[in-house]
């Protein structure tokens, strides 16, 4: 009876298996179709500042068009990051950003202080030729370097140290900005954080999540806030869902707010029409 049943659980288990590893095999396949066939683009999601309420920047963040279904960059990026296609899908991200803000340029929409964050893995960062190609591109489409923010974790950082900061101190060199992402969520934080040159610090959502609602998480974030004062380093709240929330994080001094509050990530043309070209929807929206 009990021998059965264990055989039966086998079989099922091999079946599920088996089942799991063709998806996988499919889903790789299909990863390495979608580069040529160019399934990747980019949504942007606004931030705010916690003073004017205005929009200053955008985070562009992958999406991937795979038939009908829109996939989330947490379902392939780490495929793409055990592989080299990484690499390659970051400096097409990197050339559609360029191109949207050329179009940005010539429409005249492109003022002086904004600016996109793109994020970059680990793998871009150590490529030998990365100052290279960003330079390049940029030259190619004649935008300046200020106009671009490069997002890096901590493990990314911490990963080379001393090759990750010259890297950083020379694109910075061209304009460029750095923030650190998902803050909080490494390891030794804030033993490194004096050592990074980078201009903003982003506080991950599992701490946002619970300011009003965790005493512990709240003081939490007022210490990451205060270090940031102490180190003039900009601070952002990432996934800031609630009025309160805002309220909160006003009143405690983080500088920039992002979060579905204000909007969830957008396409391109949508956020154009909303942030751009009619520059009143964050102010309505704060107000609800
Ligand atoms: P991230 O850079 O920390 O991006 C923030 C993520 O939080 C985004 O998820 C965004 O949609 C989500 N988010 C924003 N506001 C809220 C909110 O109020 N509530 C909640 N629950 N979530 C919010 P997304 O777009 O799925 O991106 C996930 C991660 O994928 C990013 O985290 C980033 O690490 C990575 N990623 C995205 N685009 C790229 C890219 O072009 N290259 C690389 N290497 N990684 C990317
Ligand atoms: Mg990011
Ligand atoms: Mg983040
Ligand atoms: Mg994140």
């Amino acid at each position: 009876e009990s021998k059965k049943s264990g055989r039966n659980c086998s079989t099922l288990f091999i079946d599920k298996m088996a089942t799991e590893a063709a998806e996988l095999l499919k889903l790789e396949r299909d990863i390495s179709n979608a580069i040529f066939k160019d399934e990747f683009f980019f949504v942007l999601q606004p931030l705010i500042s916690s003073v004017t309420m205005e929009v200053t920047s955008a985070e562009a963040l992958i999406r991937w068009q795979r038939g009908d279904t829109i996939v989330a960059p947490n379902d392939f990026i780490p495929f793409l990051e055990e592989s080299a296609m990484i690499i390659e899908v970051g400096d097409k991200m990197l050339t559609k950003v360029c191109e949207f803000l050329v179009q940005l340029k010539q429409r005249g929409l492109l003022t002086a202080s904004f600016k996109i964050a793109v994020n970059i893995s680990g793998k871009q960062l150590s490529e030998a030729d990365f100052i290279d190609k960003v330079t390049t591109v940029l030259r190619k489409y004649q935008i300046a370097g200020h106009y671009l923010e490069f997002e890096i974790t901590e493990s990314v950082a911490l990963d080379n140290l001393k090759d990750t900061i010259n890297k950083i101190n020379e694109l910075k060199q061209i304009g460029i900005s750095f923030s650190l992402d998902d803050f909080g969520t490494g390891y030794s934080s804030l033993s490194h954080l004096k050592d990074l040159p980078v201009d903003k610090l982003k506080i991950d959502q599992s701490f946002i999540n619970d300011i009003n609602v965790d005493k512990q998480d709240e003081n939490l974030v007022k210490s990451i806030l205060q270090l940031a004062v102490n180190l003039g380093i900009v601070t952002v709240a990432e996934g800031v869902e609630t009025k309160e929330q805002v309220e909160w994080l006003k009143e405690n001094g983080s500088m920039l707010l992002q979060g579905y509050y204000f909007s969830r990530p957008i396409l391109p043309n949508e956020f154009i029409e909303k942030y751009l070209i009619s520059k009143d929807e964050v102010t309505t929206l704060s107000q609800r």
